[in-house]
């Protein structure tokens, strides 16, 4: 593959309402750096409450046309948008490294991940077949139908731009939906790219809107009495303000926290295996990923195994451009961001951890201004740390020892956050036993970043979700839609005269 092309594009970055782009007029704005070279990129416009409002009456009034249009129709857009996302998958991931930091090859399987989704909501037909029962009493049917909820929204994080939208939004169109979605004002232009996408695919104006915006923008969304629902991913505290408020409005929540994702490592395990998925997985995306593995707890005899391992693969990481395709780590999403994650390295030296390999401090020649930090490593962590209790969401990586299995899982469970979780061994029984009694919503055995397939539903446990269904797959079918149950009977089983015992089957 030769070098991908950059985005470099300087054009401020609005909202898409009723089919058009739309510069916003609230007078609030934010800058988007491009997290590699430190410089502002462009400025995305932040929406007002009324601007809000506007997106939700517009997609109200598109919502009957739509949801009455067969779901075999409704598929065929998505299935075009479907080629129209495999087109334009590299202009796609060009987008993400150049507004995330995450290097090209890693945005590119976001996109793929992504593209799975609208692969599994062109499914639509199927997915809302209903049950139908003949004959539930003499002369009676009795069947169930899912209906769409109405204009439903979608409030994504920074670290997903393109994939966590596709959580959402196709399977909310294919159900019958209007949609909105408040993306990250950090990284902007994928969503309105997708909307362009959308619209080019045939989607009617107005289905699909996506409102830029910070808490004004959310919290216009979560009081609205028009949005029915609200499908949220970000951090924890903010997943729980988004599920408090939105029910208090009356409103079906869905929000998905943040992670703190162990790996446990038995004595039993290939120790190189172990090794590659813990450098993958917790420097990967420079540690920016919900699932990705910060703390590791090595079982038995295991830390003195595989702690130099890891020292010296921490130490190699190459720290790069994101469009560098021999990059394995790019930038951080923001000054911010990076002051924080230094920040942390700060807190567990001051804690008593053993700081085995230091970030900090690492320049990228060239791009000195960027907002680069290198692959931590730390050692004897302990629960009572804040580097072990806190999401860092950055490169680092807390080594924990634990005598045996038991203490590994009690570890585990006691964790307030459960996203994902994985355990490598070559044992069977240790494995199924570790997948039974882990209280996690996502397990791999010897799998570090156990993401789950668009047919099976994405979400964690514990404080990593707020609400009871997880996001895509059945789960996300059934969010936003509303089980609707018939039965009938025509003229000649019905019986004459008023009954007053509770009907049962004859
Ligand atoms: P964030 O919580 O700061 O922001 C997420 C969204 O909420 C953004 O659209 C933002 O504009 C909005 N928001 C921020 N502050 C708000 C407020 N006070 N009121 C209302 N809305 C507000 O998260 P982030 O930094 O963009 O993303 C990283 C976090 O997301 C991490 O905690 C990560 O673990 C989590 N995450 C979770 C999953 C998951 O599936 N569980 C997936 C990806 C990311």
């Amino acid at each position: 593959m030769g070098a991908p092309e950059a985005f470099t594009a300087t054009t401020d970055v609005g909202h898409f309402i009723g089919g058009q782009r739309f510069a916003g007029s609230s007078g609030r704005q934010q800058a988007v750096y491009n997290p590699s070279t430190g410089r502002v990129a462009r400025q995305v416009a932040l929406a007002s409450a009324d601007e809000v409002a506007a997106a939700v009456a517009v997609a109200k009034a598109a919502f009957p046309a739509w949801s009455q249009t067969p779901p075999i129709r409704r598929a065929r857009v998505l299935n075009n948008f479907l080629q129209l996302l495999n087109q334009h998958r590299d202009t796609l991931a060009a987008m993400i490294s150049a507004e995330h930091g995450k290097v090209f090859t890693d945005a590119q399987g976001e996109v793929s991940r992504g593209i799975d989704i609208v692969e599994f909501a062109c499914g639509a037909p199927q997915l809302l077949k209903g049950d139908f029962t003949d004959q539930v009493s003499t002369g009676i049917d009795n069947w169930t139908l899912r209906q769409p909820l109405g204009v439903v929204a979608g409030v994504t994080p920074f670290n997903f731009p393109c994939m966590v939208p596709l959580w959402m939004f196709p399977l909310a169109l294919a159900t019958g939906n209007a949609f909105i979605l408040k993306p990250s004002e950090r990284d902007p232009s994928p969503s309105l790219f997708m909307a362009e996408l959308l619209k080019e695919a045939g989607l009617p104006d107005g289905v699909f809107n996506v409102v830029q915006g910070d808490k004004i923008a959310v919290d216009a969304l979560l009081t609205h009495p028009d949005v029915k629902a609200l499908s949220f991913v970000g951090s924890t505290p903010i997943a729980q303000y988004i599920y408090e408020t939105g029910a208090q409005h009356g409103k079906r929540v869905q929000a998905l926290g943040g992670a703190k994702n162990h790996m446990v490592v038995m004595p039993d395990a290939d120790i190189e295996q172990a090794v590659d998925a813990l450098i993958g997985s917790a420097y990967g995306s420079a540690g920016e990923r919900c699932m990705a593995i910060s703390v590791a707890v090595l079982v038995g005899d295991v830390a003195d195994k595989i702690v130099p391992k890891l020292a010296e693969r921490a130490r190699a990481l190459k720290v790069a451009n994101p469009m560098d395709l021999a990059a394995e780590m790019g930038p951080i999403v923001t000054r911010e961001a990076k002051q924080r994650i230094e920040g942390y390295i700060a807190t567990g030296i001051e804690e008593g951890a053993k700081l085995v390999v230091d970030g900090r401090g690492l320049t990228v020649p060239g791009l000195e201004d960027g907002f680069f930090t290198g692959g931590t490593l730390f050692d004897h962590v302990t629960p009572a740390m804040r580097i072990y209790k806190e999401e860092i969401f950055g490169p680092v990586l807390s080594c924990v020892r634990a005598h045996d299995f038991a203490e590994a899982v009690k570890l585990v469970n006691d964790h307030e956050y459960g996203n994902g979780v994985s355990c490598f061994t070559s044992d069977g029984s240790i494995a199924r036993e570790f997948s039974r009694r882990v209280q996690v919503g996502m397990v791999g055995i010897n799998v570090p970043i156990p993401v789950p397939m668009a047919w099976h539903g994405f979400g964690g446990w514990k404080r990593s979700l707020f609400g009871d269904m997880h996001a895509y797959g059945e789960e996300g079918v059934r969010f936003y839609t509303k089980q609707k149950s018939v039965m009938q009977r025509w003229s000649e089983s019905i019986g004459k005269g008023a009954e007053f015992a509770f009907p049962v089957s004859k």
